[in-house]
C-alpha cells in the first residue's frame, strides 16, 4: 500500500471520529507502511519505544478496530496481529506453521458464507464481520518437514 502524507492520515483519523493526536498518527502511519499484519510488539519497535508506550498503542488499536479502521488477525501465536482494514478489497492470509511466512489471498466468498451461516442457525439476525486465516507449509518448510 502506498504511504499517504501526514495530512491524509490526519483526515482518516478525524473521519473515524478521533482527534488526530501524535500517537494515533504514528500508529496509523506504521500500519500504512506494512505489507502483512504486525503484533503490538512489532508496532512499538517499528515506531520507536521512546515515542509510544504499549498501553497507548493497545488502546489506539482497540479504538481503530471498533470503528472498522483496523482488522485484528489471529495467526495462532498467542498474540494478536493488526493491519489496516481495506473493506473494498477483502483479503486473508495463509501462514506457514514452520517459519511464519505470510502471503495474502482473496476470494473467500464472504457473502455466500454469511448467507449459509444465517440459514443454518436460528439465533442470528445478521453477519457483521468475518475472520479467516489458513495455515500450511511453505515451499521451503515442506522439504524439511
Ligand atoms: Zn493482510
Ligand atoms: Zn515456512
Ligand atoms: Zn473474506
Amino acid at each position: 500500500m502506498k504511504k499517504p502524507a501526514g495530512v491524509e492520515l490526519a483526515g482518516i483519523i478525524r473521519k473515524a471520529g478521533f482527534r488526530a493526536t501524535k500517537p494515533r498518527l504514528l500508529v496509523l502511519a506504521f500500519l500504512h507502511g506494512i505489507e502483512y499484519p504486525a503484533s503490538i510488539k512489532e508496532i512499538i519497535t517499528g515506531i520507536g519505544r521512546e515515542k509510544v508506550d504499549q498501553v497507548t498503542v493497545y488502546r489506539i488499536l482497540e479504538a481503530f478496530k471498533a470503528v472498522g479502521l483496523v482488522a485484528q488477525v489471529d495467526f495462532q501465536h498467542g498474540r494478536a496481529y493488526y493491519e489496516l482494514k481495506d473493506a473494498a478489497h477483502d483479503h486473508h492470509h495463509i501462514v506457514c506453521t514452520g517459519c511464519d511466512r505470510v502471503e495474502d489471498f482473496t476470494g473467500c466468498d464472504y457473502d455466500k458464507l454469511a448467507d449459509k451461516a444465517l440459514s443454518q442457525t436460528s439465533g442470528f439476525a445478521k453477519v457483521t464481520n468475518h475472520s479467516l486465516e489458513l495455515f500450511g507449509l511453505c515451499n521451503t518448510c515442506v522439504k524439511t518437514a
